[in-house]
């Protein structure tokens, strides 16, 4: 009781001091808001049955990824609302901005009618050390503390970690990306026996979500999805 206390006494100071803001634009919103009328009206959340289930496409491409991972949970497409916010996350330093949007991850779970109760523990695509360094966060553990917090799925920080330098992704082809990422994470031994559910902010061709998963499964993975913030609309990349 004490404790409980305790705990709205520094949420509600943490208020005062840093009102919750809009992920998209960083206009004050209500503490239960996740985005504000205006980006809200930006927002276009996916629906179970918009992309393919198993590799998080509009258009399948299942038959050039051959997902390793069970299903994919994107909560909308790499654009409007959720694209700035992510941009806003990654780039412009707002670490907070995690909070809102871990929120929006747990509330696609239900979107898509999977309980909680699927998973055993979740774990978050993990940054190289030199990377996190800069950036001074890894946005996909922020983004799995809230989920895990909302969802009660216990978040396992250490369940996949990267163990070697890559070069950034988003420059590079599809077959660029396998090769990149190829050895560059290793798994916790806590992964074994238990369902996965991976944490990431943008899905783009699925091969950082396809390597982890591997690994994961290697290490003794019962099975693991994804839970994304955004899935690209548009495949450029050549697979
Ligand atoms: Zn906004
Ligand atoms: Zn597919």
């Amino acid at each position: 009781m004490k404790k409980d206390w305790k705990h709205s006494i520094m949420a509600a100071v943490r208020r005062i001091l840093f009102p919750p803001v809009c992920p998209g634009c960083g206009r004050s919103i209500g503490k239960r808001e996740i985005f504000c009328p205006v980006c809200q009206k930006q927002l276009h959340l996916l629906s179970p049955g918009d992309v393919c289930p198993k590799c998080g496409k509009e258009t399948c491409t299942c038959n050039k990824l051959h997902p390793l991972f069970s299903q994919v949970y994107p909560a909308g497409f790499y654009e409007g609302s959720i694209q700035s916010a992510i941009r806003n996350l990654k780039f412009l330093h707002h670490p907070g901005h995690a909070k809102p949007l871990g929120t929006l991850l747990a509330k696609t779970l239900e979107r898509y009618h999977v309980a909680p109760a699927n998973f055993d523990l979740l774990a978050a695509v993990p940054m190289s050390r030199k990377r996190q360094k800069s950036r001074g966060y890894n946005q996909a553990a922020l983004l799995a503390e809230t989920v895990s917090v909302e969802t009660g799925i216990p978040f396992c920080p250490d369940a996949l970690v990267k163990i070697r330098e890559t070069k950034a992704q988003h420059d590079l082809s599809g077959s660029q990306r396998r090769t990149n990422l190829k050895g560059s994470f290793a798994a916790g031994s806590a992964v074994s026996g238990k369902r996965v559910l991976l944490i990431d902010d943008v899905f783009t061709t699925g091969s950082t979500a396809n390597e982890a998963a591997e690994v994961l499964l290697q290490s003794g993975a019962a099975r693991v999805d994804v839970l994304v913030l955004a899935t690209t609309r548009f495949e450029t990349m050549q697979l």
